[in-house]
């Protein structure tokens, strides 16, 4: 760390209006967003949570219509915790990072039967809920029951670190930027303080180009002072992983598809997928196609030109894609089945699997 990085901005009396300008921004330039209470009135809890893990990793337009089809299909938490996994899978299909919805489902299962429907309305109830870490439950705290708490996303981590112009690298910088945000909470006015800084940073304070001449904090806003806005946050140096290998195989029968489902626990778990092997690190093509499944009736595996590639949180995968068809009644091996092509929209296959399907059969 830095010597800088090392001095702990503070906020002066001259900032110590900052929360009522921040405010007044938000009650004229609010976002309008599907799961957001009218001014003046307190969000439903179950409207807050879906939002906020919808939106971990994932941006508010493309969580905009899996929103409205939960909300529409299950209206209420206790409606979600009577849903099956699987109709919940389906429904979450595209949206990426499927622990989300496991966990969703988890948690919905336990606000019915350990809370009666009703959400906690404090951070520690909060957490005790799976799938509700320390951001969320601050997010919830603050945005349904206005617990005195600053949820930090990486919105407001913008803000923060380019209104101090914090020099610690993230993550590293995280508790700090955590207690500066603080000093921005309006009294009694907790949630609102969080989603106006939420509204800054996704409108104004920007990755690229801030428009600091329409920021409410542009007169003390140090990075905006001294010209370097856009490379706030420090960030440490990013690892990336290393490039896994693997095959999938797209056989059909006639207008159906050889399927299979992962295991529950592990990457994409419980999501539906084309039979494949195993994805490693220096896979070499004989020792994937050596792990084609048994079917009858496959006499040799077609070689689609190309990969598909993909990347995941922690690595980037390539896949070799082989085609087969196989006669009409050809039985689907042990812990598989065969599905309509016309239906493999309804089936919950994550986003890896949709391209491999989609290079397969040229769609
Ligand atoms: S003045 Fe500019 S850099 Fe500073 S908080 Fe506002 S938009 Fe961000």
């Amino acid at each position: 760390m830095s010597s800088r990085a090392a001095a702990k901005p503070k906020p002066t009396d001259h900032q110590a209006d900052r929360p009522a300008r921040v405010l007044a921004w938000y009650d004229r330039h609010r976002r309008k967003l599907p799961w957001r209470a009218a001014a003046g009135e307190l969000a439903d809890p179950y409207r807050v949570w879906l939002s906020e893990i919808m939106l971990q990793q994932t941006t508010v337009r493309a969580v905009g219509p899996y929103f409205e089809k939960f909300v529409t299909r299950w209206p209420d938490v206790s409606a979600l915790g009577r849903a099956s996994l699987d109709d919940v899978l389906r429904m979450w299909a595209g949206l990426g990072y499927y622990s989300r919805a496991r966990n969703l489902h988890a948690c919905a299962v336990a606000v019915l039967r350990d809370h009666d429907g009703m959400f906690p309305d404090t951070e520690e109830g909060l957490r005790a809920l799976p799938g509700i870490g320390p951001y969320t439950a601050a997010a919830i705290a603050a945005i349904a029951f206005d617990r005195c708490t600053m949820p930090v996303d990486g919105n407001i981590e913008r803000v923060v670190s380019r209104l101090y112009a914090i020099e610690e690298p993230l993550p590293q910088a995280k508790p700090l930027i955590q207690q500066m945000a603080a000093t921005l909470l309006g009294p009694s006015r907790a949630g609102d303080s969080a989603q106006a800084l939420m509204d800054l940073g996704a409108t104004i304070c920007t990755p690229k180009k801030p428009a600091c001449a329409l920021c409410p904090l542009n007169d003390d806003c140090a990075a905006r002072r001294r010209g370097d806005q856009e490379t706030f946050p420090r960030k440490a140096p990013k690892k990336s992983g290393t490039l896994r290998r693997g095959a999938a195989f797209v056989v059909t029968r006639g207008g159906e598809l050889l399927v299979r489902s992962r295991p529950d626990k592990g990457l994409l778990g419980g999501m539906t997928e084309v039979p494949g092997s195993e994805w490693h690190a220096g896979q070499q093509d004989d020792a994937a196609l050596a792990q084609a499944p048994a079917l009858k009736g496959v006499a040799r595996w077609h070689r689609k030109a190309g990969v598909v590639s993909h990347v995941f949180t922690h690595f980037p995968l390539e896949l070799v894609v082989y085609t087969a068809s196989v006669p009409a009644r050809t039985r689907a091996p042990d812990g598989m089945r065969w599905v309509p092509v016309a239906t493999l929209d309804g089936e919950a296959f994550p986003n890896v699997m949709r391209k491999v399907i989609a290079h397969g059969l040229d769609l």
